[in-house]
């Protein structure tokens, strides 16, 4: 196996190139667009740039954010500082930021649509916009709008979420996070080099109906949507059950990031998981270990084991933690008061935005440090007298 061929060139694509080129192999990668400003935050967390410190150490263009403003209905906003911060940049920079990467490192890179594939004996031929290729292994990165339906993962209804929203003039320092009622999603603003994305997120509910949610947020805000640049796209958000069945490769072929599904079901972030897979099905793909059987098979342990259990997990939780109730209110609004009161539960909170925390072990965690933060609640609001003087406090 000498010829790799990467199906779309956006963050998980371009990273698989860089890696398998790396190693020797003949990579060739076609991206219909190459680089550009696909809709999406640009956001990156601690984990990716901790594991990826290239994501950090350069000269492109980016904002470094040390504050997130929280808010839900009923409970106000609190400002939680972030000790590791977040990084924002333009899709067109950090896309065009890894292809020249992969190029540097000897991939092919190609400005073309795939259009179909096709199996012959133990290749593939592919067709694209500008001809035909062979390669001995494709590695599908074709995004959550993959078009072509015998590889990569089946996004159905319930996989997905809308999300939609607008480039704004203006500046701002913090990120604004908003939830709101009976939505399985919510509302950001990013700060970004030059404007702010303000978009809107979520599950089982129509775009259009996010439209005005959003809108009237905006208008809320003082923001006006009258002129400024509209983006849609979707994004994966697999429902607990399809996390086990997910497509994630087969007979010559691994999907990464979001064309494998793989985006956290609560926050959105894609970025990360996008290059973290890419890493591993280039690791599994070089691996020494048996045939192209088993290294595919390795690929799917390696995912397991490093991410997909934890989102897989999360996905239990998302409903939960928009919609569910905890104390006679939201959860989302019980979230901002205990982020405000209680500098443990802060902490938790900044952990979780950093990746530092996984949702695996989270339970543990907050029991953990249960009687610590309602001690903390309670003295916050001048109840120390209803706290008897011997209370154990762990945590
Ligand atoms: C509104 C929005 C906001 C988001 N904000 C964040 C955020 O702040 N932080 C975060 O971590 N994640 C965020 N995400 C998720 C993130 O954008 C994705 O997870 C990430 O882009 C996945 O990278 P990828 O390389 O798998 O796919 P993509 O970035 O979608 O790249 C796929 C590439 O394949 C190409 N392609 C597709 N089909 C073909 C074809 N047939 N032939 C050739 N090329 C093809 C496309 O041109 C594209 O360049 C957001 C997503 C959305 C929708």
């Amino acid at each position: 196996m000498k010829r790799v061929a990467i199906l779309g060139g956006g963050p998980a694509g371009a990273f698989a190139a860089e890696q398998l080129a790396s190693a020797g192999l003949e990579v060739s990668l076609f991206d219909e667009k190459l680089a550009w400003e696909k809709p999406c935050g640009g956001g990156l967390t601690f984990k990716a740039y901790s594991q990826y410190p290239f994501l950090i150490e350069n000269d492109t263009p980016k904002r470094i954010v040390t504050e997130t403003v929280l808010s839900a209905p009923g409970a106000g906003r609190v400002t939680l500082k972030l000790d590791d911060p977040l990084l924002i940049y333009s899709r067109l920079d950090l896309n065009r930021l890894l292809l020249e990467r992969a190029q540097r490192a000897g991939a092919a890179i190609e400005k073309a649509r795939v259009l179909g594939l096709t199996r012959c004996g133990s290749e593939w031929r592919l067709r694209t916009s500008s001809g035909t290729a062979d390669a001995d292994f494709c590695i599908v990165a074709t995004g959550a709008r993959n078009p072509l339906r015998e590889v990569g993962t089946q996004l159905t209804p319930a996989d997905a979420m809308s999300a939609l929203g607008y480039y704004v003039p203006g500046q701002q320092a913090q990120i604004d996070i908003q939830f709101l009622p009976r939505l399985e999603g919510y509302i950001w603003i990013f700060p970004r080099c030059g404007h702010l994305s303000v978009g809107i997120c979520g599950k089982g509910e129509p775009a259009a109906s996010l439209r005005k949610r959003l809108e009237r947020y905006m208008a809320e805000r003082g923001l006006s949507s009258q002129g400024a640049a509209f983006y849609s796209h979707v994004l994966p958000s697999l429902d607990t059950p399809s996390w086990r069945r997910n497509r994630v490769a087969g007979e010559g072929w691994m999907a990464v990031g979001d064309a494998a599904g793989l985006v956290d079901p609560i926050t959105g972030e894609g970025l990360y998981y996008a290059i973290r897979s890419a890493d591993l099905a280039a690791r599994a793909l070089l691996s020494e270990a048996g045939g192209l059987a088993e290294k595919i098979n390795q690929y799917r342990r390696l995912l397991r084991r490093d991410f997909s259990a934890d989102l897989e997990f999360g996905s239990r939780l998302a409903k939960r933690i928009f919609l569910g109730r905890f104390l006679f209110g939201s959860v989302p609004a019980r979230m901002v008061q205990f982020t405000r009161r209680s500098p443990r539960f802060s902490r938790i909170m900044q952990d979780l935005f950093s990746g530092r925390q996984p949702y695996l072990g989270l339970k543990r965690r907050l029991l953990q440090n249960l009687n610590g933060s309602l001690y903390e609640i309670f003295m916050s609001l001048g109840m120390s007298r209803l706290i008897p003087r011997k209370t154990p406090l762990t945590g």
